[in-house]
Order: structure tokens, then C-alpha cells, then sequence
């Protein structure tokens, strides 16, 4: 017989980033527990993420969200991690003679998101990347202060403080089955029976499915699959100060990691929930567009990965309590955006299940409740808010 795993206050299904800052922030306050179907917690898309931090990426929301996280991730609360959890890196936006007009268009984007953004042109780029092929870029401009995440060190710092505060992460629990009998949420999970008042739908990829489990209505949530991979630097060559580099047609991105580059092609391929693999038509078009960029040649992918980077129809984070059904909370579809701004939303998800003030950053941006709600239309997404 499963083991009865006992009654709590809240329950948080899915162990990644979401349901590892959120459950920091609510073990203060209310009795915790974290459920995860994987022997480890960030097994699948916040492991395999390209730890990176851009203001200026996604629609207003997640630059918002991610103006929240920055100051929480450079200077944390005293005790929350032993080791920096950013670092500089820098990101060049590039883009071809025939991009001009995307290119005006984000780099009037950027300056309003990114404060210190400057345009740097052809020569500027070249002296910043010299890798970068000087008939590919036109045009060119840095966000000086994107930085570099420690996803581990951040994943780790949430689950350090909400243990020190009560909380309880359970592994090899995957919730099976969900029912509510008097005002209490039953998950019967691989781990055994549990039971709460408030569970956090935060499984990532696999929201929609647990949703149906409670009964709760789906927000057509689609997953979508993003490739990434390992390349070697030329020998003899150091990029350990070089920036990452992004085009502003999202082809690909290329960004110094550990005396190697990781890379991208930028694809988002929509994708059942599962364990997502790399695909090789992906890897050759991700080499492909980085050797017509660049005059990078490829001898050799090292590693390749796959992970599943999730969204709604609008691209913004969703993050209330369903209306139609009692007790049950959504914090899914952070897209590509969930490490960075991951302090920010589960702050404001906090607030919204503890009836706290809402962050007046945005109120300032123009952004409520609605905006992040369940229940808000989920009108398609506004052209140049991919990330
Ligand atoms: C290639 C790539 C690059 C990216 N780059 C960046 C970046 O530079 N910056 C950035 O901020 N973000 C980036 N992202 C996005 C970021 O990784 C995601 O937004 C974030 O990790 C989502 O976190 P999550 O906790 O919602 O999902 P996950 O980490 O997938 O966590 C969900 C968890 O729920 C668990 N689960 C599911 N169903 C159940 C169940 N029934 N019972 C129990 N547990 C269950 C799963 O096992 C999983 O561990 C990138 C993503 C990819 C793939």
C-alpha cells in the first residue's frame, strides 16, 4: 500500500525552476511540498537551458518579470547561495544589409527594455566578436549588461532556502491521479497519498495533462522543442570575454560557455510533453546558419540537447488560481524566459496565493493581474515577441 504522505497547506506539482522558486518563496508562510516525478528536479527544460539573461527578450510582461528577477539574482538575500549567480557576458544583436528594418525595430525595442544598449556597427561587432564574418553583419548593436545564470547554483539556492523554511521536496513522485473531497486536493503520486487545500499546477511542458487530472480547464498550452549544442572554439583562440551573439531574424545564437560556444538554431518545433531529443536536421541548419555568420568551421557538435520550452497563445508566463475550479493554481508557459525570470513570478505568485500587494515595478509597466491570469483571453502572439 502507497505511503500517506499527510496533509499540508500547499502542494506544488513539478519540481524545475517554477515550482523551486515559488516553493521558496511560500514555505515562510504556509506549509509546503514540492512533488517530482524525476529522481532530480531540474531534469528537464531548467537543466537544459542556455542560462542566459537578456532585458531585452520577449513581449513587455517577461521584460517586466525579468526587470524583477535581476536584482534579486545580483544581489541575493544574505545566506541564499555561496557562489555569484550571474555573471557578465554581454549580448551583440546582429544583422544582415537586407534586416535593416528588423533591425531598427529592435533595437528601438532594446533601448526602451535595456538601458545602457548602444549600437556598435560593422567594426564595433568585429572588434567585440572577431569571428563574426564582415560580409555577413551589417548592423550591430550590445546590450552591455545581459548576463550569464548558474541555473544549477539558482536551482539549488531555491531548494536550500525552502528546506531551511519547512519545506519538503519529494523525488520519484509523480502525480498520478488528482481528487477533491471536502474542500481538500487528494494526489495519489508514485511516492505515495497526499493531501492540501492548494495545489500549484508547475510541471513545465506537462501542465496541460495535470490540469486534466484536477479536472481544471487546459490553457492550450504548447510545448515546443529547442535545440542546443557544444562546439569548439579554433585553437588558440579565447572567448571567455566575448559576448553572446543573437540575430535579430532569430536564426540561430552562439554564446561563449566554459572555453567552448554554445548554440542554437532558435527553433521551436511544437512537441508532445516528453523527454525531448535533439533532432539532426536541426544540428546541421543550427551549423549551417553559424558558418554562413561566422567563419566558425564546425568539425564536431561535442554535445547536443534538446529541451521544451513551453507557451500559450500570447507568450506570456500564466499565473493565478483557475476560476472555474477551487484551490487549483497554474504557474506554466515562461517560454524561453523561465530561469530569468523566475525571482520576479514566483514573487508575484506568491502574492497572488498569499493576497499580497501586487509588485508595483508592475503596476508601473502597466501590467495586472489579468495579464498573467488563467482566464485572460488567449489572444495569438504579437509578431517579434519569439525568444
Ligand atoms: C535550449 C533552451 C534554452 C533556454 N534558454 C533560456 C535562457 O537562456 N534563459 C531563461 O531564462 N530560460 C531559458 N530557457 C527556458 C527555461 O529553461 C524554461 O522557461 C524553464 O526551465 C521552465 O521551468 P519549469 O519549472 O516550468 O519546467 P521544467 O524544468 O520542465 O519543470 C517541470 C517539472 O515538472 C515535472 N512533472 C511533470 N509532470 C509531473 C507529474 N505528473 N508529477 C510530478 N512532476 C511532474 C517534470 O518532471 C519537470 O521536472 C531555455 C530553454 C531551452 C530548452
Amino acid at each position: 500500500m502507497a505511503e500517506g504522505l499527510g496533509d499540508w497547506d500547499v502542494l506544488i506539482v513539478g519540481g524545475g525552476i517554477a515550482g523551486a522558486s515559488l516553493a521558496y518563496r511560500l514555505a515562510p508562510h504556509r506549509r509546503v511540498v514540492v512533488l517530482e516525478r524525476e529522481a532530480q528536479p531540474g531534469y528537464h527544460t531548467t537543466g537544459r537551458s542556455a542560462a542566459s539573461l537578456s532585458e531585452n527578450l520577449g513581449s513587455p510582461v517577461i521584460r517586466a518579470l525579468t526587470a524583477l528577477t535581476r536584482p534579486f539574482l545580483a544581489d541575493p538575500p544574505a545566506g541564499f547561495s555561496p557562489v555569484p549567480l550571474m555573471a557578465p557576458l554581454g549580448w551583440l544583436f546582429v544583422a544582415r544589409a537586407d534586416q535593416r528594418a528588423a533591425y531598427q525595430e529592435s533595437l528601438a525595442e532594446a533601448k526602451a527594455s535595456a538601458p545602457h544598449v548602444r549600437e556598435l556597427g560593422r567594426a564595433g561587432a568585429l572588434a567585440l566578436h572577431p569571428l563574426l564574418d564582415p560580409d555577413y553583419v551589417a548592423h550591430a548593436y550590445l546590450e552591455p549588461d545581459a548576463m550569464a545564470l548558474d541555473v544549477d547554483a539558482i536551482l539549488q539556492a531555491y531548494y536550500r532556502g525552502f528546506r531551511a523554511a519547512g519545506g519538503r521536496l519529494i523525488a520519484d513522485a509523480e502525480v498520478r491521479a488528482i481528487g477533491r473531497e471536502d474542500g481538500v486536493w487528494r494526489l495519489d503520486t508514485a511516492a505515495g497519498t497526499i493531501r492540501a487545500p492548494v495545489i500549484v499546477n508547475a510541471s513545465g511542458a506537462w501542465a496541460d495533462q495535470v490540469a486534466a487530472l484536477a479536472g481544471a480547464k487546459s490553457i492550450g498550452l504548447v510545448p515546443k522543442r529547442r535545440t542546443a549544442m557544444i562546439l569548439d572554439v579554433p585553437a588558440g583562440v579565447n572567448n571567455a570575454r566575448w559576448p553572446e551573439i543573437d540575430c535579430v531574424s532569430g536564426e540561430f545564437y552562439l554564446k561563449p560557455e566554459a572555453g567552448k560556444f554554445l548554440a542554437s538554431p532558435c527553433d521551436e518545433t511544437p512537441s508532445e510533453p516528453t523527454d525531448a531529443q535533439a533532432d539532426e536536421l536541426d544540428i546541421a541548419i543550427c551549423v549551417e546558419r553559424i558558418e554562413r555568420a561566422t567563419t566558425l568551421k564546425v568539425r564536431r557538435v561535442e554535445r547536443r540537447w534538446a529541451g521544451l520550452r513551453s507557451f500559450v497563445a500570447d507568450r506570456n508566463p500564466v499565473a493565478g488560481f483557475a476560476p472555474e475550479t477551487e484551490g487549483f493554481f497554474w504557474l506554466a508557459g515562461q517560454g524561453g524566459a523561465g530561469i530569468q525570470t523566475s525571482a520576479g513570478l514566483s514573487a508575484t505568485a506568491a502574492g497572488l496565493i498569499l493576497g499580497r500587494e501586487w509588485p508595483a515595478l508592475l503596476t508601473e509597466r502597466g501590467i495586472a493581474p489579468a495579464n498573467l491570469s488563467p482566464a485572460r483571453p488567449m489572444s495569438p502572439a504579437q509578431p517579434g515577441s519569439a525568444l
